[in-house]
């Protein structure tokens, strides 16, 4: 099985995001490969592995003082066996083909362990939105759009938010794909409540990663998240979402960070204090930082490129929460973590722990979750998002959190069943990876050769 992922490496062997996410699927399906023939004849394997199509294209775009750019455009569709492509678009300089099929590719398994019809896809652009104007903003996703366009529909690929792109974003390339189709029909996902949008969207991945180690913590130890402490990373989408369920739930948040670095706030984060957070990060795009201008008992820790490990994951707690970007969490983290107690992993954001930190958590038996099956809350309400603008009727917020408990719930048992089928009771990477695959490649081969 290892070479499969050499064979990858050979052939686009800077793609190594991408590698990682195979190689973090490959152990948990051999068994699957073993006992169905079908599946190595049909070589599903292979062509879960090979998107279906990408595109890449150019965005010229001008900013405030006039001067033209121009950023890579990418749209990387995977599988569409079980529905529409559908993924995540994100604005950050760090996207590559590399980045964006590692997302897609998960996303498959992700979309799968819904149960909702919905493929996998991923796209974006090496745009930094932070620190330009709502103006260069909107130009630049408008010429995304002048490209995208021809690409996306209803019921072709439904792109949603991911990194760098939210309500703001989501807006102007709405605006611009009604205006260069003449229509109005749900192509997007993440849209505003006004027009079309879930009233529970940008909760939904937070809130839904929550439900699930709740669920594992009743399920598997009888406990509850009540008193826990409890450390999350990123302050965005995700992670404020997280600390607000979690606090909600009484459970102690005591970390945020961005990019530039992290605070720790001994005495926990309040709902006070988050609608504060929220309000730097929502309405004035401000860095986490100020948090401890204006609370002055926190302590803010700048970040550095060359750090080999992320002081985030060093402090004394109960469970972690990754909630900001991929493999912030390295082998030393992960010692970190267990040293300091942390008995439960639960991933808000894609791929946040390095193969070789998976391992350790899985090898010391703490409750782990990938976030194929922790965060899949989100596109599961982007599912409900697009019901409701093809049934042109909106959902109450309580209605949406009642469907996003269940579904959460649901995707914890398909986990735990399917790892126990497949010989390691508990593991919930085995039992995501495995009931994904099951679903995707029964329908590939239902299909046929294509
Ligand atoms: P946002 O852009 O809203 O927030 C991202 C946060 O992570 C910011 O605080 C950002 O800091 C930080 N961050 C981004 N890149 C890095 C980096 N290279 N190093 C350190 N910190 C970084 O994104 P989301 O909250 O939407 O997404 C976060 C994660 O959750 C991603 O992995 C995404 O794929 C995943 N996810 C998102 C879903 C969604 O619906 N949005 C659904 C499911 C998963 P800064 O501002 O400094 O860049």
């Amino acid at each position: 099985m290892p070479d499969f992922v050499e064979i990858l490496k050979n052939r686009d062997p800077h793609e190594r995001e991408f590698h990682q996410a195979v190689h973090g699927v490959l152990a948990s399906v051999k068994p699957l490969l073993d006992q169905r023939p079908e599946y190595g004849r049909a070589a599903i394997l292979q062509r879960m592995t090979e998107p279906e199509r990408i595109y890449t294209f150019r965005i010229p775009w001008a900013d405030a003082r006039n001067q033209t750019h121009v950023n890579r455009g990418f749209m990387v569709e995977m599988n569409n066996a079980v529905g529409p492509f559908k993924g995540g678009l994100r604005f950050h300089p760090s996207v590559n083909q590399s980045i964006l099929k590692f997302l897609a590719f998960e996303q498959v398994f992700k979309n799968a362990l819904t149960t909702m019809p919905m493929g996998g896809g991923a796209g974006g652009a090496d745009f930094e939105p932070k620190g330009k104007s709502d103006m260069e903003v909107m130009s630049f996703c408008q010429s995304f759009m002048t490209e995208l366009f021809h690409h996306i529909g209803p019921n072709t690929d439904i792109p949603g938010s991911d990194i760098g792109v939210g309500a703001r974003e989501i807006g102007y390339l709405f605006g611009m794909y009604r205006k260069l189709r003449n229509e109005f029909t749900g192509v997007l996902t993440g849209k505003s409540i006004g027009w079309g949008g879930s009233l529970f969207r940008r909760e939904a991945p937070g809130y839904g990663c929550v439900y699930f180690a709740a669920e594992m913590l009743a399920e598997r130890w009888n406990l509850t998240l009540e008193g826990k402490t409890c450390l999350v990373s990123g302050a965005g989408k995700v992670a404020l979402a997280t600390a607000e369920k979690l606090i909600e739930l009484g459970a102690r948040v005591v970390t945020l960070s961005d990019s530039s670095g992290y605070i720790y706030d001994e005495e926990g984060i309040d709902a006070q204090k988050l609608a504060f957070v929220k309000r730097l990060k929502y309405v004035h795009r401000e860095r986490i930082r100020e948090y401890a201008e204006k609370y002055p008992h926190a302590v803010y820790t700048p970040l550095s490129e060359n750090m080999d490990h992320h002081p985030l994951w060093s402090h004394r707690a109960d469970c972690a929460f990754p909630c900001a970007t991929q493999n912030e969490i390295r082998l030393k983290d992960a010692y970190h973590l267990i040293n300091n107690n942390v008995r439960l992993v639960c991933e808000g954001a894609n791929m946040p722990c390095t193969s070789d930190a998976v391992e350790i958590f899985l090898d010391k038996k703490i409750l782990y979750a990938p976030g194929k099956a922790a965060n899949a809350g989100g596109v599961a309400v982007s599912g409900l998002e697009m019901t409701q603008n093809s049934i042109h009727l909106p959902w109450s917020r309580q209605e949406l959190d009642k469907r996003l408990k269940m579904i959460m719930k649901n995707i914890h048992a398909t986990c735990l069943a399917a790892a126990e089928q497949y010989g390691d009771p508990g593991n919930y990477l085995l039992g995501a990876n495995a009931a994904g695959f099951l679903k995707v490649a029964d329908a590939m081969l239902d299909q046929g050769l294509l």
